[in-house]
């Protein structure tokens, strides 16, 4: 029996092997695939009748090449069959897969020899050999069995019995490889060989590309680098493994779409029109918020639609916004010179909730557009604008006049609509009101038995002045006085006593009455035995300040000759003047600043350096504070053929020593030295008749410290950067002429109607001698502690340098709004305190860069401190960038102590608030508190008032700050205990 055709026809069979149907998994590389090939293999076969090529269909009836050999009935069987040469490609291990048929041997009648296996060899060349084989090159990789064979009666029902194995070999190290087949004796069919390698396949997992890789032989992983899919961009590195078996393991990192685009499937995708993505990340695309479109693809954000807008701060999920509609309802109530305006809410708040009021005054007369904006002093309450509330009250205005009042809504976005003001008027009359009282009254002529005086209007006569009532008596003889009336603003008082003191009132009245009475004036007639008018003493006194005048002139150009010879034989002229103790040297060409006690004659320096004013030519108003040597008074000073302008009086009290004479001259004798917009200008001193007198240009708001403490939390902080601005400029002219200033305070600065800061208060010895602020230091001198860096306290080593450490406390006043700097602690706890390194925290609300600037002009080292100049160009960048003040050094951000530790603490390094509240929860608390024991800040937000007054804290303002900001703290540092 031909053995052959036992195992013929077998795929006329059906094959119960389920293997056939499985599709490769998409790791799986193939290298060979007889089924794939429809003509011959070209397989050798050793010898030529041994295995037999030939051709068959599959259970698809698609025609396959198979190898079969079944020589059964002869003896010593050794037939080899060798495919064709393999490149291996980048496999480094690979995987045979074998499909064959097996008759079972016992199922064969009289065979002579039958084997149930065959073996299964490999040999790798770096090249094909083509038909040259030897079979000893081979090396064996293992005997194959049948796990099942098939009988003559599986022939008989047509069943056959296929079997699937798989073998690894590797490590593949050459270019290529052969196969063979080696059978000894079976009947055996082939009916497919596989020869496939495995890789882990291209694949994007979390946004991240992962090419095809192939695994190496050893048991270790391949690391793979992804790389973004397109619009993506990298968050963390992303990696994946690549295993031996092909299979891809760990994902770590990702890829997030990029602003305009979303997620979707594996890839980016734009947002498509009407959404928008704002920023990165693996959200979906929005919506466009309300009144808001985008017509493109990628929209990072949506435009506003007509007249509806979006503020710079807003962001872009916020619906576009527009300005609100006017305020409703305006309500008035007049009372006298005062109305209360009250209103309700634009009945459209542009879709805001930052609406703001603010009201503007006219005063208006009869007929069309007869109005003009408020002058003078109408005061609001709470301000006149950036209201919050729907009220306000005015006063101060005049009475009985027609006044039209515009309320205007306004929100974030109405400055970008200009051009719509939504406002609502309401026009009114003030009832009448009776006169303000007198303020000022002058004596003109006195004698023995009648007093001539003249006196000013009230500033506020609140209608036609009808005459004043002028009522006087004899000092502590009340209850019998005398009332004269008078139409104009002089009177003079007849028949009384010499050398008796009088007290006098004087009240305006109008139709609407009699006005409030002046307060009492003291008035003193001449004594018997000097009853020349005061007419006639004015001769005298002229006759004898003549003579004095003449002498002086003398003495003077003796003096002034004398120096000259004297200066003419030095080198430089200018050495002379040098200050002492300054030590500066000055750039040739800088103007530099004298020392009026380098002169022999300190009356010489005044003259040089301010000009004699006539006394006449100067009007006292009234008096607006009190200085060391006397009042000062506000008034008038017309020089001829000039313009009459307002100013300040400094005069010098009565019964002076002729050191205070000098003392308070030299500040006249500095001041005059200085030219500069915001260094106070000297206008004249009055030297030449009594009383002395130094005359300024006059400021209309006072001092700083009070004008910030009346005007609490009104500025922005641009008007406050611009205040500060002006100090700093005034400071560089001063110390670009040398001038050390010793005692820079808010309460040295004045400030004038247009907010416009200038540097006062200059003087030598006095300047600290007058300071209320100042104390005596361990060195016997007096220095106002707070404002004074520490080498000046240690050693009185004042510089422009230390002008800069007090500039940086008036910066903290400033943005403080005039507190006390560290508040009511001792001067003993503040020397300590800053020696040991801490420092005045942030204001609330305080710009982070102007924090900045306050811990630089407070570095222990002078040298390390900022200059005049650097300042100055330091706030003018700030103005330009006002964006750069939005990050504050705000109350979250206070580190818990009273003081902040400048060494611990360089609010430059905080990139964003949490890193900078971070910080603060790390500053140690118990330093500052020392005397209060305490376990954590979280116990110091319950700190008691008693405690407070230990660490010298006991106004209420700043225990309520310090408090809020410890309750803040408190809040944010709830993940964690507070390190103390
Ligand atoms: P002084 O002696 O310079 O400290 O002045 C005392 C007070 O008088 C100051 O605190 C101001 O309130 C006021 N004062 C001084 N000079 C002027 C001025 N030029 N204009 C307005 N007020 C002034």
């Amino acid at each position: 029996m031909d053995c052959k055709t036992l195992i013929l026809f077998l795929f006329f069979f059906t094959l119960i092997s389920s293997a056939d149907f499985i599709i490769h998994p998409s790791n799986e590389v193939n290298l060979l695939d007889s089924k794939a090939s429809q003509g011959e293999l070209g397989w050798i076969s050793s010898p030529s009748h041994g295995w037999e090529e030939i051709s068959g269909v599959d259970e698809h009836y698609t025609p396959i090449r198979t190898f079969q050999v079944c020589n059964v009935m002869e003896y010593s069987q050794n037939n080899w069959l060798r495919t064709n040469w393999i490149p291996r490609n980048s496999a480094q291990k690979i995987y045979v897969e074998l499909k064959f048929t097996l008759r079972d041997c016992n199922s064969i009648p009289m065979v002579l020899t039958c084997k149930e296996t065959f073996n299964l060899h490999y040999l790798e060349t770096e090249e094909d050999q083509g038909n040259k084989f030897r079979e000893h090159q081979f090396s064996k990789i293992d005997t194959i069995a049948a796990d099942e064979s098939f009988t003559q009666m599986d022939l008989g029902d047509r069943i056959l019995k296929l079997n699937t194995e798989v073998r690894e070999v590797g490590p593949m190290t050459k270019k290529g490889f052969y196969l063979a087949f080696q059978d000894v004796g079976a009947c055996v069919a082939l009916v497919s060989v596989r020869v496939y390698f495995k890789k882990c396949p291209f694949t994007v997992r979390n946004l991240a590309m992962f090419p095809d890789t192939v695994p190496t032989d050893s048991q270790s992983l391949v690391e793979v680098r992804g790389s973004c899919v397109n619009n993506s961009k990298e968050e963390d590195p992303p990696k994946m493994y690549c295993s031996t078996e092909g299979e891809w393991l760990v994902p770590i990192g990702k890829c997030l779409c990029n602003i305009g685009y979303e997620e979707r499937g594996v890839a980016c995708q734009a947002c498509r029109p009407g959404f928008y993505k704002a920023s990165s990340g693996n959200v979906k695309c929005s919506k466009c918020p309300p009144h808001s479109y985008t017509h493109q693809e990628g929209s990072v954000h949506c435009g506003c639609e007509k007249n509806y807008f979006r503020a710079d701060e807003d962001p872009a999920s916020m619906a576009c916004s527009r300005p609100p509609s006017a305020p409703r309802n305006v309500i008035s109530a007049i009372n006298e010179t005062s109305v209360i305006l009250d209103w309700n809410w634009p009945a459209d708040t542009g879709g805001r909730k930052d609406v703001i009021f603010n009201v503007v005054c006219k005063r208006c007369w009869p007929g069309p557009r007869q109005c003009e904006p408020c002058r003078g002093a109408v005061r609001f309450l709470p301000r006149a604008f950036g209201l919050t509330n729907t009220t306000v009250t005015v006063a101060d205005l005049l009475a009985h006049t027609n006044y039209t009042f515009e309320i205007e809504a306004q929100n974030g976005v109405s400055f970008q609509a200009p051009t719509i003001r939504q406002y609502a008027a309401v026009t009114i009359t003030t009832n009448q009101a009776a006169p303000s009282a007198v303020t000022v009254i002058r004596k003109d002529r006195t004698s023995r038995n009648s007093i001539s005086l003249s006196w000013m209007e009230p500033e506020r006569p609140n209608g036609i002045i009808l005459d004043y009532e002028v009522k006087y008596y004899e000092k502590e003889q009340e209850t019998s006085y005398t009332i004269l009336r008078s139409k104009g603003t002089n009177v003079t008082l007849n028949g009384l006593k010499p050398d008796t003191t009088y007290l006098l009132q004087i009240r305006a009245r109008t139709a609407a009455g009699y006005g409030s009475s002046s307060r009492k004036f003291e008035f003193e007639t001449s004594p018997d035995s000097f009853s020349i008018s005061s007419e006639n003493s004015q001769v005298v006194l002229i006759a004898i300040s003549s003579a004095v005048a003449i002498i002086l002139l003398t003495v003077v150009l003796y003096i002034v000759i004398s120096r000259f010879c004297r200066y003419s034989k030095s080198k430089h002229p200018d050495e002379k003047r040098l200050p002492f103790g300054n030590g500066h040297l000055r750039l040739p060409g800088i103007k530099t600043y004298v020392d009026p006690h380098t002169y022999e004659d300190p009356s010489q320096a005044v003259h040089e350096f301010a000009k004699e004013l006539d006394a006449s030519s100067i009007a006292i108003d009234k008096v607006v504070g009190a200085g060391e040597f006397g009042e000062v008074c506000s008034g008038r000073l017309k020089l001829p053929s000039k313009k009459e302008i307002c100013v300040a009086i400094k005069t010098l009290k009565a019964g002076y020593t002729e050191k205070q004479r000098r003392d308070f001259l030299s500040e006249a004798s500095i001041m005059g030295q200085f030219d500069h917009p915001n260094i106070i200008r000297l206008e004249g001193v009055v030297t030449r008749s009594k009383p002395v007198m130094i005359v300024t240009e006059y400021m209309e708001n006072g001092s700083l410290d009070g004008f910030l403490r009346k005007h609490d939390a009104q500025f922005t902080v641009i008007q406050l950067v611009g205040m500060l601005r002006g100090i700093a400029s005034g400071m560089k002219y001063l110390s670009d002429m040398g001038y050390v200033h010793r005692d820079l305070a808010a309460r040295n600065i004045l400030v004038n109607s247009n907010l416009v800061c200038k540097v006062s208060d200059f003087g030598l010895s006095r300047v600290l001698e007058d300071d209320p602020e100042a104390a005596y230091t361990t060195r016997g001198g007096k220095i106002p502690i707070r404002w004074t860096a520490p080498e000046a306290i240690a050693y009185r080593k004042f510089t422009s340098a230390s002008d800069v450490w007090s500039y940086g406390i008036v910066l903290w006043e400033v943005m403080s709004y005039g507190e006390r700097p560290y508040w009511e602690m001792s001067n003993q706890d503040v020397i300590k305190a800053v020696d040991e390194g801490y420092r005045l925290p942030p204001p609330m609300e305080c710009p982070a860069t102007l924090y900045q600037l306050m811990l630089d002009c407070w570095q222990k080292d002078r040298n390390n401190r900022p200059k005049f100049e650097q300042i100055v160009s330091i706030l003018d960048k700030l103005i330009r960038n006002p964006s750069s003040l939005k990050i504050t050094a705000s109350t979250a951000s206070r580190p818990v102590n009273l003081l902040l530790d400048r060494n611990s603490t360089d609010i430059t390094s905080f990139h964003t608030m949490g890193d900078w509240l971070e910080s603060a929860r790390t500053l140690p608390c118990k330093d500052a508190f020392s005397g209060v024991s305490y376990s954590s800040c979280d116990t110091l937000a319950k700190t008691s008032a008693e405690d407070f007054k230990k660490v010298g804290v006991t106004i209420v303002g700043p225990q309520k700050k310090i408090v809020s900001s410890l309750t803040t703290l408190e809040t944010h540092s709830k993940n964690g205990p507070v390190p103390v």
